[in-house]
């Protein structure tokens, strides 16, 4: 099964074969809150190449913040929604609040995908290798 680098990203998988998940749990269990799993459950990639390796997410974070920001306003403005300055700015920050979980998610998992290459051959071993 081949999938994209995007996929991956999104759906928080393993940035070597994209089939094992990435996260110990979903991002809005809180109890786990973005917690990356020690190795891939297929492949069996480390996903901590070093101590507190994702720490740089945070600048990923920010960056996706701004990007979910502006989706925010575009979407306001494209529904055709007249919310005021204030209004406005409040509707930023509950599009913030409520994706922040999946935010934090998903910056780990591009900060991962950055630095951790995909490998075929991998991929495939993973894919024969049964359940998920
Ligand atoms: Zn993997």
């Amino acid at each position: 099964m081949k999938r994209t680098k995007l996929y991956s990203i999104l759906f928080l998988k393993c940035p070597q074969c994209r089939q094992g998940q990435f996260l110990e749990a979903h991002p809005y269990k809180f109890l786990k809150m973005n917690k990356v799993k020690d190795h891939c459950p297929k492949c069996k990639l480390n996903y901590h190449i070093e101590p507190s390796f994702y720490t740089g997410s945070m600048y990923v974070s920010y960056g996706v913040g701004i990007a979910v920001a502006v989706a925010a306003y575009v979407l306001t403005l494209l529904l055709g929604f007249e919310f005021g300055p204030t209004g406005l700015l409040l509707t930023i920050i509950f599009a913030l609040l409520i994706t922040m979980p999946y935010i934090g998610a998903v910056s780990k998992s591009i900060w991962a995908h950055f630095f951790l290459k995909y490998n075929p051959e991998i991929a495939k071993k993973a894919s024969n290798d049964g359940s998920a």
